[in-house]
C-alpha cells in the first residue's frame, strides 16, 4: 500500500528580506504565529515548526479529534454566540451572573449578553430563578478578582493560557452551571483543567469549585384542564421556590452559617507530573500532524451528551456557512486582525 506523507508547502508564502513570509504576524517567541490573510488563522509554515498557544481545552480539542481541532485552532472557524449550544450559553450567562456579583455585589443578569446570545426564554427563567434564589438565601462568593489571565510557557513545550473564573489570596474558583454538577467534584474529570491552573500557577494552595446545578425543572405543557399552559413568569417562579426549598442540592457545599457555596481541591489531588508531560506531547504532536497533514477525523467523537458536534456540517459538506460559523479574533491570539 502506498503511503502518503503530504508535505505540502503554504501556497500564499511570500519571503521577503527577514522575514519568514510577508503575511507573517509573529505572536511569542517558540509559539506557532499567525497569518495576516483575511480567513486564515494560524500560519501553515510556522505550525510546522511550532506549538500553538495551548489552553486546557484546546488540549482536549485535540484529545477528541483532530479535524475539530484543525477547523477550531488552526483555521480559527468558531461557532457564532447565538448558535451555541444552550449549555454553553447558561454557562456565559451565569459566569456573568457571578462576575457582576463578584465585582458589584449585586445578583443580577446581564441583559444584553442574554440578547446577544438569543438564550430562549424558559431557559433563562432557570438562571433568573437561580439569581432570585440567591438573594433571597443572601449567598456570598468568595473575595475575589474576576476574569484573572494567566500564561507561561512550560519547559522545551508550548506556551499555556488560562482564564481563572477568579483569583483570591492564595486560592482561585471556578464557576459551574450544569445538570450534573457531581462530575466536578471528582479529581479525575477535573484534572485537564484545575491541574492546569495549578500547573500555570504554583502560588496556588487550592481551589474552590462552585458547581450549580442547573434546575430539571420541564414548563407544564397545555392540557385539557390548562389550556395555556404555564407562562415564563410561573416557570421561574416554581423554579425559585423549589431553589430556596432546597439549596443545597442546587448549590452543592453550600454553608448555611458562612453563605458560601462550593468545594476545595488542592494541588496533591492531581497527577501534575503527567499533565505536565501530555502537554509537551500535545505541542509536539500537533506540529508533527501539520508536517503530514494528519488531522484527520475521529468519527467516535461527532456525538457527545451534549449533541451532535459543531463542525460536523463542515465535516459532511466541506462548506463554512457564515450564519452558522464566524472566525476567531487574531488580537485575542496576540496578533493584529
Ligand atoms: S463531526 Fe466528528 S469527525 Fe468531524 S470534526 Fe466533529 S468530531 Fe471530528
Amino acid at each position: 500500500m502506498d503511503s502518503t506523507v503530504y508535505d505540502t508547502v503554504c501556497d500564499r508564502l511570500q519571503k521577503i528580506d527577514n522575514r519568514p513570509c510577508m503575511h507573517y504576524i509573529k505572536v511569542k517567541q517558540g509559539q506557532a504565529g499567525l497569518c495576516s490573510l483575511p480567513g486564515r488563522f494560524l500560519c501553515d509554515e510556522s505550525l510546522k515548526r511550532f506549538s500553538p498557544r495551548l489552553s486546557h481545552s484546546t488540549a482536549l480539542d485535540w484529545r477528541r479529534c483532530r479535524k475539530l481541532f484543525y477547523y477550531r485552532h488552526v483555521q480559527g472557524i468558531t461557532v457564532r454566540p447565538h448558535m451555541k449550544s444552550i449549555a454553553l450559553k447558561l454557562g456565559t450567562v451565569w459566569d456573568e451572573v457571578v462576575e457582576c456579583k463578584t465585582k458589584t455585589g449585586l445578583w443580577s443578569v446581564d441583559q444584553p449578553s442574554v440578547e446577544k446570545l438569543q438564550v430562549p426564554e424558559f431557559d433563562l427563567a432557570c438562571v433568573s430563578g437561580m439569581v432570585r434564589a440567591c438573594e433571597a438565601l443572601e449567598v456570598e462568593l468568595h473575595p475575589c478578582e474576576p476574569q484573572v489571565k494567566i500564561e507561561d510557557q512550560i519547559q522545551d513545550g508550548p506556551w499555556i493560557k488560562a482564564i481563572l473564573d477568579g483569583r483570591g489570596d492564595g486560592f482561585f474558583v471556578e464557576d459551574k452551571f450544569t445538570f450534573m454538577p457531581n462530575e466536578y467534584f471528582d479529581p479525575f474529570n477535573l484534572t485537564s483543567q484545575v491541574g492546569t491552573y495549578f500547573l500555570l500557577d504554583d502560588s496556588l494552595e487550592y481551589c474552590v469549585i462552585r458547581a450549580v446545578r442547573k434546575p430539571g425543572l420541564q414548563p407544564y405543557k397545555p392540557t385539557k384542564k390548562r389550556k395555556n399552559g404555564e407562562t415564563v413568569a410561573e416557570f421561574e417562579e416554581r423554579v425559585y421556590q423549589d431553589i430556596i426549598s432546597k439549596p443545597k442540592h442546587y448549590l452543592p457545599y453550600f454553608d448555611p452559617a458562612t453563605k458560601l457555596y462550593g468545594r476545595r481541591f488542592y494541588p496533591t489531588e492531581f497527577d501534575l507530573a503527567s499533565l505536565l508531560w501530555e502537554y509537551a506531547h500535545i505541542g509536539y504532536d500537533i506540529s508533527v500532524a501539520q508536517q503530514r497533514g494528519a488531522f484527520y477525523p475521529n468519527y467516535s467523537a461527532c456525538r457527545t451528551v451534549y449533541g451532535m458536534c459543531d463542525y460536523r456540517s463542515i465535516c459532511d459538506t466541506g462548506g463554512v456557512s457564515d450564519e452558522y460559523f464566524e472566525r476567531r479574533d487574531k488580537a485575542e491570539y496576540g496578533g493584529n486582525n
